[in-house]
């Protein structure tokens, strides 16, 4: 999920990778390192936890030689972040190495298997397996390309990888499946890069794997197969980026890309967790089955989830999927208030402490406060050893991949998709929830991210200032304030909606249940004030459109987004955007993202910094 440079050519290859690496800092990181084939066949590896600067240090003023490479900047998910865990990873004897992106989601069958068989692991990390994986296949294989295509059929999980192996100077083979890969092609050199700004430098000939393609790279080849080895043809495209452009991936902003990241970060969050079974679709999350097994759920009687923030209406969704299926009482609280409030929890509370980053202060002082008095704690975050990893008696990780944008976008829909999973383990650890609910359930949860694909697809096509989005941003950008209504698991999406507009774009914005609009704030609607409403198919669906009449009926302009289908809801609304149909309690993960490019688009209208807004950071590490 973060970064990968690598090197084949005829120039000395370290200067060239810690460059490609300085390159990558932008996505962040939390270690480093490179792996370095010299001309006498020794490998050297060099990596150290933080910063780049560290790994310079490690390197040294004798800089390790040689012209084949490769490095790598790690996001840690599997084993925290350590001089150890950090890649290149290498076998037992030190001759082959690899990088890695992704997660490979057998690691631990196989890592079993190659330890019965003699090998030794130095890192925590799934990674590491590869490595072992290779020097078993090396032996009785043609080429280095053969035998990862052997290892990558072993493997279930994403990866984007680079190898160099001692036994084959003059390669890099990479592969891909699920996470990004290209090969930069230059004179008597070629490079190898998860991201473009690593090679820009070189050139701007780029060869773009697609998935599950392997590459063996030469000084003066490129031979691209599929995993089973049947060769693929492939024109290089010629990029015509600059640096900053290519950093986002050829978007304007970074808030913009992780929007369209999010299917991707989706993806991710189910991996190894949706299982298939040969008896259908199962759910696995080791972290709460162990926590279980130690007897500390034992008397749980209820639930608490804490956060701040975005993660408060992932919270509050995930309230209502863990009352319905595990018929657990759940209480919602913002940890700032938590904290001072004298809360009533002990060991038969679950506190299930929500933070991306792990460290924003609130929630890791009301979590503490909620340990010490004895509740079990459950941390949702997504980043690998974060402070909240260390309060936390289980974790449950995102897997997003690090987010740039102050704003959140695909840690909401990736940390509702995880309390999601939690409130399924809930049902199922209760008795409450049957199977069948459970497989429907996991079922839509699989095609979420197909589905939001399509959702980014329309959308795209409703940009430009004749399209639907053109012409509500137009509006929202004029107003000084705007009113968001949901009902159920559609007012945490209205209050996310809210948010991100306020957030980038810095109009007023608030959000209601829809229900409780005729108790005060319809007095505030008028032609000027919009109104924008989850419409989406659920149980409560005549409620909403009884809602937006009232409010019509006061000539507030009404934006409606509704599941595909819903032809009536025209005659409700001014603008209506459409998500494909998920049951109810899923909608809001497919209907957050119309509001995500609305704000987003209401923001560049009214000329705001998208990706830093105005006194906003990223993680609130203070109180
Ligand atoms: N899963 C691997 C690890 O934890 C790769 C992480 C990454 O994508 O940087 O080491």
């Amino acid at each position: 999920m973060c970064g990968i440079v690598g090197y084949v050519g005829t120039k000395s290859a370290t200067p060239i990778l810690l460059e490609g690496l300085r390159r990558l800092e932008y996505r962040g990181y939390d270690s480093a390192g490179i792996a370095v084939l010299s001309g006498a066949g020794e490998l050297q590896v060099k990596k150290a936890t933080g910063k780049l600067h560290n790994l310079r240090t490690a390197v040294g003023t004798i800089e390790p030689e040689g012209s084949v490479g490769i490095g790598h900047t790690r996001w840690a998910t599997h084993g925290r972040p350590s001089d150890d865990n950090a890649h290149p990873h290498t076998d037992c004897h030190g001759d082959i190495t690899v990088v890695h992106n992704g997660i490979i989601e057998n690691y631990a069958e196989l890592r079993d298997e190659l330890q019965a068989k003699g090998h030794t692991f130095r890192s925590e990390t799934d990674t590491e397996i590869l490595a072992h994986l290779l020097e078993d296949l090396l032996p009785t294989t043609a080429s280095l390309a053969e035998a990862a295509r052997l290892a990558l059929q072993r493997v279930t999980g994403s990866y984007a990888i680079a190898v160099v192996s001692r036994a084959h100077p003059g390669h890099i083979v990479g592969a891909r499946l699920n996470g990004p890969l290209i090969i930069g092609l230059g004179d008597g050199e070629n490079f190898l890069a998860s991201d473009i700004p690593a090679i820009l430098k070189h050139t701007r000939s780029i060869i773009i794997l697609e998935e599950g393609e392997v590459a063996d790279v030469t000084p003066t080849s490129v031979t691209l197969t599929d995993l089973n080895g049947a060769a693929i043809a492939r024109a290089p495209i010629q990029v015509d980026w600059d640096a900053e452009a290519a950093e986002k991936g050829g978007y304007p902003h970074f808030f913009v890309k992780e929007i369209h990241e999010q299917p991707q970060a989706l993806r991710r969050a189910l991996l190894g967790r949706v299982v298939e079974r040969p008896d259908g679709l199962a759910l696995r999350l080791e972290a709460l089955d162990k926590l279980a097994a130690t007897g500390a759920l034992d008397k749980m009687r209820r639930a608490v989830l804490l956060g701040c923030g975005t993660s408060i209406h992932a919270a509050l969704l995930a309230k209502y999927a863990m009352e319905r299926w595990a018929r657990l009482p759940v209480e919602v609280s913002i940890a700032s208030e938590y904290r001072y409030a004298d809360p009533i929890v002990g060991p038969d509370t679950l506190c299930i402490a929500v933070t991306q980053s792990g460290e924003t202060a609130d929630t890791l002082a009301a979590t503490r406060l909620a340990r010490e008095m004895g509740a079990p704690v459950v941390a949702v975050t997504n980043v690998v050893g974060s402070a909240i990893t260390r309060v936390a008696d289980a974790v449950l990780y995102l897997q997003a991949g690090p987010e740039i944008s102050v704003t959140a976008t695909k840690t909401f829909v990736t940390m509702t998709t995880v309390l999601y999973l939690a409130g399924l383990w809930l049902g199922r650890h209760s008795g409450q929830l049957v199977e069948v609910e459970e497989r429907q359930m996991l079922a839509a949860l699989q095609t979420l991210p197909g589905q939001m694909e399509r959702v980014l697809e329309t959308m795209t096509a409703a940009e430009g200032p004749d399209g639907a989005i053109g012409r509500v941003a137009a509006r929202l950008a004029g107003c000084h304030s705007c009113m968001f209504i949901g009902r159920g698991p559609g007012f945490p999406l209205a209050l996310e909606g809210a948010l991100k507009l306020k957030e980038i774009s810095y109009v007023h914005a608030e959000a209601y249940p829809a229900g409780e609009l005729k108790h005060g704030p319809i007095a505030l609607l008028d032609p000027t004030v919009p109104l924008i409403a989850d419409a989406t198919t659920g149980h409560t669906y005549e409620k909403v459109i009884s809602n937006i009449q009232e409010v019509r009926a006061r000539d507030a302009h009404v934006i409606a987004i509704a599941t595909e289908g819903d032809g009536g809801i025209q005659r409700h609304a001014d603008e209506v955007f459409y998500v494909p149909a998920a049951p109810e309690i899923l909608a809001p993960i497919l209907a957050i993202v119309p509001l995500q490019l609305i704000s987003y688009h209401v923001a560049l209208a009214r000329g705001c910094n998208v990706d830093q807004p105005r006194n906003l950071a990223k993680s609130v590490t203070v109180e």
